[in-house]
């Protein structure tokens, strides 16, 4: 569908819902972790670059 997208903003884009991750990169003393944030219509530039996961799947694993 056309609409705006919730991650940069855009207007007028082919948006998709996703649910938004929040990825902490690992470092020298804290373990890397993927937390997983609400559900948000993206633009397909923003599902190119930024982590996200189908909006259907839940913490309970696949
Ligand atoms: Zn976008």
């Amino acid at each position: 569908m056309i609409g705006r997208c919730e991650s940069c903003g855009r207007d007028d884009e082919e948006v998709m819902a996703v649910r938004r991750l929040y990825v902490t990169p690992e470092a020298w003393d804290t373990p890397g972790k993927v937390e997983r944030g609400d559900i948000e219509q993206w633009c397909f530039v923003c599902r190119t670059h930024y982590p996200h996961d189908d909006p259907g799947t839940t913490d309970a694993g696949s």
